[in-house]
Order: C-alpha cells, then sequence, then structure tokens
C-alpha cells in the first residue's frame, strides 16, 4: 500500500512539476518578448536622423549608443545600406521581411525570427523614417532554450518532490491506515466494529454480519456436541441399566441351575427351585419386552387416528378390577362418555394403564383410587388420584427418566423396572400432550395428562 500510494503521489507531482515547467517557460518566454519589445520601441526613439549617417558606420556609431543592439539601415526599398553586426549585408533586399514589409504599411513593425545572416534568435523592430527603415534588433533565447535552461532547477525541484513524497506517503498511509488497523484489532477481540468513515461502512458492516453469523454457527455447533454427547451418555446410561437389570435373574437362575445340575435338592427344594427358575425367566421376559416396546415408540411413525378413549378406559378398568378389589382399594371413576383422541389404541392403553397401575402398586391396603376423563374447555383431560404412599419432592422430577424408581429395594418386587412413567412421558411427548404430577408423602399421588 505504501509503494502504491508513494508511486501515485510521485507521479502527481512529477506530472505537475513538469506541467508547471512548461507553463512558466512559456509564461516567462512571453514576458521577456514583450520586455524586449518595449526596449526595441525606447532604443528606436533614440534614432536622430542628422545625427548618424545611412551607412554601415552610423549603423555602428548608433549601435553603440544604444548599449550594443543591432542597427539595420534600409533604404525606403528595402535594400540595407548599413549594419552595425554585417557590414556585407549592405546594398542586399530585405524589403520581403515582414517588419520591413510592417513598417511600410503602418509606420513600424516587429517579428521575431532565427536571423538568417546571424544564426541566432533575434526580436526585429522596424520604423519608417524620412530617411529609410531604421531597424533595431536585439538577441532572444528561444521558448526550448528556456525550457532546457530550466532542467537543472527542475531536477533540484524533482529531488526535493521526491523526499516530499517519501513523507507526505508516510503520514497518508499512517493517517489512512490507522481506522483500518483499529477495525482488525477491534474484529480480532470479537468486539461489535464501527466506524466514522463512511468508506469503510461497507467492510464493517460485513464484517460484523459476519461475526454475528459465526457466532451463532459457534453456538450452534456447541448445542449440537452437547446434544450428541448427552444422546451417547444416555445411551451408555440406558445400557448400563439394562445389563443390571439383566444380571439379577440371570444371577438367580444360575445358581439354581447349579444346584439342581448338582443333585444337591430334595424334591420339595427342587420344586421351588424350578418355581423360582419360572419367576425369573418370566422378569426376563417381561424385561426384554419392555425395553423392546420404549425404543419402539421412538421408531413408531404410525399415523394416529379417532380413538374413543372412554372406552379404552373402561375397558382397561375393567382388567384391573380383581388386582383393586384384591389390595381393598375403592377405585371411583368419572368418565365422560364417548370422548374421542386422536391417538392410536396402544399408546393410549399404555398411558392410562402405567398412570393407573401405579396407582394401585403404590397405594396402601384400603386406599381409593379417583380416575377422570373429560373435557373442559377446549381440552380434555385424564387424571389419576391415588392416596398411596406418595412420592418425595426430591424424586418428582426424576421419576419419568428410564430406569428411575424411588425404592431401590422395591425394584423388581412389583415388577416394576422403572420404565412405565419414561413410557408415558415419550408417547405425551410425541403426541404433544402435557402430563403433571403432584403429590405428598403418606398423603397420595395425583397425575393429570392434558390431551
Ligand atoms: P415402575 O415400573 O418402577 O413403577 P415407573 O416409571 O412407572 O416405574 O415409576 C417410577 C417410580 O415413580 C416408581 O418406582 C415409584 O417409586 C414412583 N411412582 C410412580 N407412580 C407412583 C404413585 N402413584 N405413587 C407413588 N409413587 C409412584
Amino acid at each position: 500500500m505504501k509503494k502504491k500510494i508513494f508511486g501515485i503521489s510521485l507521479a502527481i507531482m512529477a506530472v505537475v512539476l513538469l506541467l508547471y515547467a512548461i507553463l512558466s517557460t512559456q509564461l516567462f518566454y512571453n514576458s521577456s518578448i514583450e520586455q524586449t519589445q518595449t526596449y526595441l520601441k525606447v532604443y528606436a526613439s533614440f534614432y536622430e536622423a542628422d545625427k548618424y549617417t545611412f551607412d554601415n558606420a552610423g549603423a555602428c556609431a548608433y549601435s553603440a549608443d544604444l548599449g550594443g543592439a543591432r542597427v539595420t539601415f534600409m533604404a525606403e526599398n528595402g535594400v540595407v545600406t548599413g549594419d552595425s553586426d554585417d557590414n556585407d549585408l549592405v546594398g542586399i533586399d530585405h524589403s520581403s521581411r515582414s517588419e520591413v514589409v510592417e513598417a511600410g504599411e503602418s509606420g513600424s513593425g516587429f517579428a521575431t525570427r532565427s536571423s538568417d545572416t546571424l544564426g541566432k534568435d533575434m526580436i526585429y523592430y522596424c520604423v519608417k523614417t524620412e530617411n529609410g527603415f531604421v531597424r533595431v534588433a536585439l538577441y532572444t533565447s528561444s521558448a526550448l532554450t528556456v525550457l532546457s535552461d530550466s532542467i537543472p532547477t527542475i531536477i533540484w525541484f524533482l529531488l526535493v518532490d521526491i523526499l516530499i513524497c517519501v513523507i507526505f506517503t508516510y503520514f497518508a498511509t499512517e493517517y489512512i491506515i490507522s481506522p483500518v488497523r483499529q477495525i482488525a484489532k477491534d474484529a480480532a477481540l470479537n468486539r461489535k466494529l464501527k466506524t466514522n468513515y463512511k468508506e469503510l461502512e461497507p467492510i464493517v458492516d460485513i464484517l460484523n454480519k459476519r461475526n454475528v453469523e459465526i457466532s451463532a454457527q459457534l453456538k450452534e455447533i456447541s448445542e449440537e456436541r452437547d446434544l450428541v454427547e448427552k444422546a451417547q451418555k444416555s445411551k451408555n446410561e440406558f445400557i448400563a441399566n439394562i445389563t443390571h437389570e439383566m444380571n439379577t435373574p440371570l444371577t438367580s437362575i444360575k445358581g439354581y441351575v447349579d444346584l439342581l445340575a448338582g443333585g444337591l435338592l430334595n424334591e420339595e427344594q427342587s420344586k421351588a427351585a424350578y418355581e423360582t427358575i419360572r419367576k425369573q425367566s418370566d422378569r426376563l421376559t417381561n424385561l426384554v419386552a419392555c425395553v423392546i416396546n420404549y425404543n419402539e415408540i421412538d421408531n413408531d411413525e404410525l399415523p394416529p387416528y379417532e380413538v374413543n378413549a372412554s372406552k379404552l378406559l373402561d375397558e382397561i378398568l375393567l382388567t384391573m378390577k380383581p388386582v383393586v378389589e384384591e389390595k381393598g382399594i375403592t377405585l371411583t371413576s368419572d368418565i365422560e362418555e364417548n370422548l374421542l383422541l386422536q391417538s392410536r389404541y396402544e399408546r393410549l392403553n399404555q398411558v392410562f394403564g402405567n398412570i393407573i397401575r401405579n396407582a394401585i402398586r403404590y397405594n396402601k391396603e384400603n386406599g381409593s383410587i379417583a380416575v377422570t376423563l373429560k373435557r373442559e374447555g377446549d381440552k380434555a383431560f385424564f387424571a389419576v388420584a391415588d392416596t398411596g404412599i406418595g412420592i418425595d419432592e426430591s424424586h418428582l422430577e426424576r421419576i419419568f427418566d428410564r430406569f428411575y424408581t424411588v425404592d431401590k429395594s422395591h425394584n423388581g418386587k412389583n415388577g416394576g423396572f422403572g420404565l412405565g412413567l419414561a413410557v408415558v412421558k415419550k408417547i405425551c411427548k410425541r403426541s404433544g400432550w402435557t402430563i403433571k404430577v403432584k403429590s405428598e408423602v403418606g398423603v397420595g399421588t395425583t397425575f393429570t395428562v392434558t390431551f
């Protein structure tokens, strides 16, 4: 950039200098001619007819009086009668010389030309007198000579010009670059860029836009990375949980099989061992079915259709009647007839079933359960309120997590793997429903699903 500015300013100044030199030469030349013409007029006015003879001698005398200016006398017909610088000119016809022609016509005339006789540039002034033509002339430099004479001065000026250009370039570059430098500094520090220079505004705008875009992209990338990390963590946890859940029944089965194979058990003990093996295998099968079911919800892209939720809920309650009675639980229901929901039968079945099963499972002896399915305003809701053991506030957030059970010692005893509410939550999320839970330890729990 410095080189460019230096080159341009030097070129501009050099051209200006050259133009100035040519112009001033021209002006100087013109003014010097004007001045010479004035001198010549004054010189001519000194001519006295009776003082100088009209021949070479007279011309020389007159020239000497004028301090060396060339003097030529010509007869009325233009033939030279005397010349101060060239005595041999006598007898030569000068009538065609422009100054002589002009003087013949108007009394006086000027001419500037290279003298044929002397081979130099001269300015002539010719006046008509009673004796004939009197011509005075002075040497003059041609415009080219003036210009060539001024070349050393021009070179000096050019050197000064280069020096000025170097200094100018340094300060100009600093001046131009400093706002750009400031922008680069701010950009490096990720600050919002500002400028007072209109010319830099487009760059600043583009950089600011880019900065915003980059920040957004970085945020997106970091969010995506977080999601991937989360997914990976969750997958690992899921696998760890499944293997843990499988481990208990498998250990038990293996232990009993070893005992049976060793023939160490009597008939009664063998019977009990077979029974345990059967229960644990059921539990394993159940676990695998639960996991498969949980994973299937994710991939389930089947279209929803109208389901008679009221009918479905009635059926579920009917199937659960024996267990409810067995536990001495009082079950009441408030179900609006023919309430239709956009869903799938198996999904709604799981939401209703899992929540009601928990209300029975975590209830107390002779407790009660109230099931509601109603429309309220433009929304329908399903609620199950029990008078069971309740859930401590510290667990409320996590009960919807996979494999999360509040009381680990109960784990498996009631057949729960901590997947029931995770399934409910997943279905609600995919269907755009909301699920809420309210609970008090020892008093009871209420789950509400709003469709
Ligand atoms: P589980 O198969 O163990 O029942 P869930 O996902 O259905 O798993 O429930 C998670 C945990 O939430 C249960 O282990 C239980 O501790 C608690 N829970 C769920 N429903 C109720 C309820 N109605 N009353 C008390 N605790 C409940």
